[in-house]
């Protein structure tokens, strides 16, 4: 399975790293040779336990090309589906539930250009993307458009979404804005943040 292994070891990553409670979070990689069709983890299994080919593939329609006989495409793959139509430009797409950034999720507060490499890495702050129910093609609808030329958004009540031209780009982003949250957490615990101004 030509993008399975990949996947797989940053879905490992993810799960190793908190970003993750159990099976929640997942992610996705655009196919090379057919840009309107991306491979994505599987519904509701361990990330430790998880082979390569358990990898769905699927079109952005929803049509699944290959898939195991028991298993099925994320819950939230509609989420990675309207990214993918929306923008062109991203390859690969981290979903996670990482704490401090749910957190401001469900605050409905975005991240302000606080630190360094937000901009750089992220593009600026983390917006928050307006509230649809998990699973519905509504929250992709709301994540592509919230999220702006941003490397990733917040979603409402929910988690965390990053994009990237590949795994690499989108895993960092999204250790970056649980990183933002974490560090601004500790900051509104001890001042006042002073926001950096967009260069
Ligand atoms: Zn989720």
């Amino acid at each position: 399975m030509e993008y399975g292994e990949k996947i797989l070891s940053f879905a490992r990553l993810m799960y190793t790293d908190g970003l993750v409670a159990a099976t929640s979070g997942n992610i996705s990689v655009r196919l090379e040779d057919r840009p309107d069709c991306f491979a994505i983890t599987p519904s509701s299994e361990s990330y430790l336990t998880m082979t390569g080919d358990r990898i769905v593939v699927m079109n952005t329609d929803g049509t699944v090309l290959r898939c195991p006989a028991d298993g099925k495409p994320s819950s939230e793959w509609r989420l990675h589906a309207e990214l993918y139509k929306a923008k062109p430009e991203v390859k690969a797409i981290i979903h996670t539930h990482s704490r401090y950034a749910t957190a401001f999720a469900v605050v409905r507060k975005k991240i302000p250009l606080i630190l360094i490499e937000m901009q750089p890495w992220l593009g600026g702050d983390v917006p928050v993307s307006e509230y649809a129910p998990t699973g519905s093609q509504q929250l992709g609808i709301n994540a592509a458009r919230d999220l702006g030329d941003r490397g990733g958004c917040l979603l409402a009540n929910h988690g965390v979404v990053a994009v990237g031209r590949d795994l690499n780009q989108a895993y960092a982003r999204a250790t970056y804005i649980e990183d933002a949250a974490r560090i601004y957490h500790l900051a509104l615990a001890v001042g006042d943040p002073v926001i950096i101004p967009m260069n």
